[in-house]
């Protein structure tokens, strides 16, 4: 994981939580400001329905004490009972007014008289007290429970009786109840009796353990029971003076609705944070993997890269779990070139298609593409014999035109490097004696694969040590140059001498410019090397005619590299003019390769050289392209012929005899001199001469010498 997407996971993670959080907070918020408001509300109502008992009493008290001071004043019974009658029917409050003498009859305002109930509080009322007394059925109607209210009648100070003033506190409570709009049940008590409640249900079934949280209401003044905190369900109570108790019952389902739909509504919000941050997860993780897959895969061909090649191998290649199989390594032949020729779109479109035809080929083995040109196919171990078909008929995928377009069509080929899993490789190893062996069947003319073999490990040793060391043997002067005679067959004289570069390295000894030529090209260091080559020749050129040695040419070989270098113009100016010596002694042989690179400049510098009076030739003719196109492209005086010409000549004599003979005679016809190249025996040379060769190079006249041995050799006649 990227340190960028630890930050998103980091920072989502405090996203979540705060949210959270916030949602719990606002959640307890919420049902906090429910659950106060139930009890405010509540507290409320107690306190009104209080307010309004306790008025209620101290006005009835009040009535019954101006009565009292007023039967005081009476003379007879009935003059009471008739006051009564009247006051009666002033105060619809009291259902019934009576009084009752000391010995405990009663005087009703209605004229009935009857024995006195409630006893206990008749005796405290005529002890003095103003008593409200218990509930009883009233006489009247039975159903209805009543209460008396019970002040002493003092006449001169003395207690002459008892007034009672009978009313109904349910029916009163139920007349403000009506009127109001309750938040709770309400609940009158009176010595745990109920006197009116505002619900259909008795409260022991309406309150969970009714019975219970009665028991726990005092006897005195206020307070609240937590029946269910959650569902903001309480019991509050409060007692009046006189001895009424109210109780509200909280609980209400829309409160309890009102509850879970904040819990609701708050969970709701944890989920759909959960479900976002979670979308963003999902998305943040599917474009690491499709990161991931991009750094895994190539987009072009969308195969697997080398890093998961790497893994495969190391997995592959691990000792416990070791299975042999065979690695076939895939590049495709000078496609370099077929990119800079027609461009990198097209270079693509060629890859396209050849990794097409080798996934098919490939089917369930696994391939990779590990580079700009390169594939990789892992196969099971096979038979040496399976592996060789296989190889082949990899080759042969590339025998059919690649389709470009409708129209168009590229043939390109391919070089295969086969390499068999051991046990104790490892991926590095594997893979560079692949790329050996694929670089060997590149060699061999491409087109091809080749096994990789030990012999081919220690040439490219030899290759990496030449690498190593040609790199310091400028600067430690272990470079010199020779000079190979090149003989005129007709005027029988050394015409020119080719000058060509050696190396004896102090650790690896003498070692072939065929072998060190290249690896200076691929790092450039030819540039330096060639000037010093040029400087060297030049400079033996100069002492050469100071000797009086001055009716021949010097053949300079020059790299592709060097002569498209910017400088390279300038550089040979001012080389021949610091030697001192007529630039029409050199010659300089370039290979075709060049005409390949970019034909226009290399025509402008060939001009260029032959304004200066510097001879070119093109060596090596019969190795590349062998386009005889190039003699009219590029201004070339002479002509050098390969030796493997000479070889195959004599071969497959007739028909390299018939080109040659071509060649030769082309060359003649567009006034160019030819130098057959790598002749050795006098056989070659009679045939060469009934062809009509001019020059000759080779061992038959000398292998190339140093200058005090090379001018020697003029002195000589040969072939006579
Ligand atoms: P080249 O320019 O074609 O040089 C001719 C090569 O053929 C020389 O090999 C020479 O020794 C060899 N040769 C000549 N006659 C015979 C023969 O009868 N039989 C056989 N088997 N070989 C013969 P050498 O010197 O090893 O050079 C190899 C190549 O290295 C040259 O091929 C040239 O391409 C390159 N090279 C050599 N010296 C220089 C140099 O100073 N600069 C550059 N750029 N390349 C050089
Ligand atoms: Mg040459
Ligand atoms: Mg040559």
């Amino acid at each position: 994981m990227s340190n960028r997407q630890v930050q998103a996971y980091f920072l989502l993670v405090i996203i979540l939580l705060t949210v959270v959080t916030l949602t719990i907070f606002n959640y307890k918020s919420s049902k906090e400001f429910v659950q106060e408001t139930v009890k405010k509300e509540n507290r409320l109502l107690l306190d009104n329905f209080t307010d309004e008992t306790n008025k209620f009493s101290n006005e009835r008290v009040a009535e019954l004490e101006l009565i009292a001071d007023y039967i005081a004043l009476l003379k007879t019974e009935e003059d009471i009972v008739q006051f009564l009658k009247n006051q009666r029917e002033k105060m619809p409050f009291f259902s019934s007014l009576g009084f009752i003498t000391p010995e405990g009859e009663v005087l009703a305002g209605d004229g009935s008289r009857f024995k006195v109930n409630q006893q206990e509080s008749f005796d405290r009322a005529l002890q003095g007290e103003l008593v409200f007394s218990e509930l009883f059925p009233y006489y009247q109607d039975s159903t209805q429970l009543v209460s008396a209210v019970r002040i002493p009648v003092f006449q001169d100070g003395n207690i002459i009786g008892v007034l009672s003033g009978v009313f109904n506190m349910g029916n009163l409570v139920g007349a403000i109840a009506s009127d109001s709009n309750l938040p709770g049940t309400l609940y009158l008590f009176r010595e745990n009796q109920v006197i009116f409640s505002n619900s259909n249900h008795d409260f022991e079934t309406a309150v969970p353990n009714g019975s219970q949280v009665l028991s726990q209401i005092n006897a005195m003044g206020q307070g609240t029971i937590i029946i269910d905190e959650n569902k903001a369900h309480y019991v509050m109570y409060q007692h009046t003076s006189g001895g009424w108790t109210f109780v509200v019952d909280s609980y209400k389902e829309k409160t309890v609705q009102q509850i879970s739909s904040i819990f609701w509504r708050n969970t709701m919000i944890v989920v759909l944070a959960i479900i976002f941050l979670c979308s963003i997860l999902y998305y943040l993780k599917r474009n690491e993997q499709r990161e991931e897959n991009m750094l895994k895969r190539d987009l072009l061909t969308n195969l697997p890269n080398r890093v998961v090649l790497e893994e495969r191998l190391k997995k592959g290649l691990n000792p416990q779990n070791f299975k042999r199989f065979t690695l076939y390594f895939i590049n495709l032949d000078r496609f370099k070139d077929i990119n800079e020729r027609n461009g990198y779109q097209l270079g693509d479109r060629v890859l396209f298609e050849t990794s097409r035809k080798i996934q098919a080929f490939a089917g369930k083995n696994e391939l990779y593409r590990v580079g700009g040109d390169e594939f990789v196919l892992l196969v099971p171990a096979h038979s040496e014999e399976e592996l060789r078909t296989r190889g082949l008929e990899l080759v042969k995928l590339m025998e059919v035109p690649i389709e470009l377009s409708s129209t168009e069509s590229m043939w390109v080929t391919f070089s295969v490097g086969i390499r068999k899993s051991q046990l104790g490789d490892w991926p590095d190893l594997m893979m560079q004696d692949a790329t050996f062996a694929v670089q060997e069947a590149k060699k061999q003319g491409g087109n091809r694969f080749v096994f990789f073999s030990q012999e081919l490990a220690n040439q490219n040793e030899r290759v990496r040590l030449i690498a190593n060391n040609v790199v310091h043997a400028l600067a430690n002067n272990e470079f010199f140059m020779v000079y190979q005679p090149v003989y005129d067959l007709s005027t029988k004289n050394i015409t020119s001498y080719e000058a060509l570069l050696r190396w004896k390295s102090p650790t690896i000894g003498q070692v072939s410019p065929v072998e060190f030529i290249p690896l200076l090209e691929e790092s450039d260091l030819i540039i330096p090397v060639g000037k010093w080559i040029l400087r060297q020749v030049t400079a033996q050129l100069n002492r050469w005619e100071a000797e009086g040695h001055e009716d021949f040419q010097v053949a300079v070989n020059i790299s592709v590299r060097q002569m498209m270098h910017p400088d390279f113009l300038h550089d040979v100016k001012s080389i021949i003019h610091e030697a001192n010596i007529s630039a029409q002694r050199l010659i300089f042989e370039i290979t075709e390769t060049v005409a390949v690179q970019n034909s226009e400049l290399a025509n402008q510098i060939l001009t260029e050289l032959n304004n200066l009076g510097v001879k070119t030739a093109l060596d090596d003719f019969g190795t590349g392209y062998s386009s005889l196109s190039i003699l009219k492209i590029l201004p070339i005086q002479q002509l050098k012929v390969d030796r493997s010409f000479i070889v195959k000549m004599e071969l497959e004599e007739d028909k390299s005899l018939v080109i040659l003979q071509g060649i030769l005679d082309i060359a003649r016809n567009l006034g160019m001199t030819t130098v057959m190249e790598g002749v050795e025996t006098l056989e070659q040379l009679d045939l060469l001469k009934n062809m009509g060769a001019q020059k000759i190079q080779g061992f038959l006249i000398s292998q190339a010498v140093v200058a005090e041995l090379a001018i020697e050799l003029r002195k000589q006649t040969w072939l006579h």
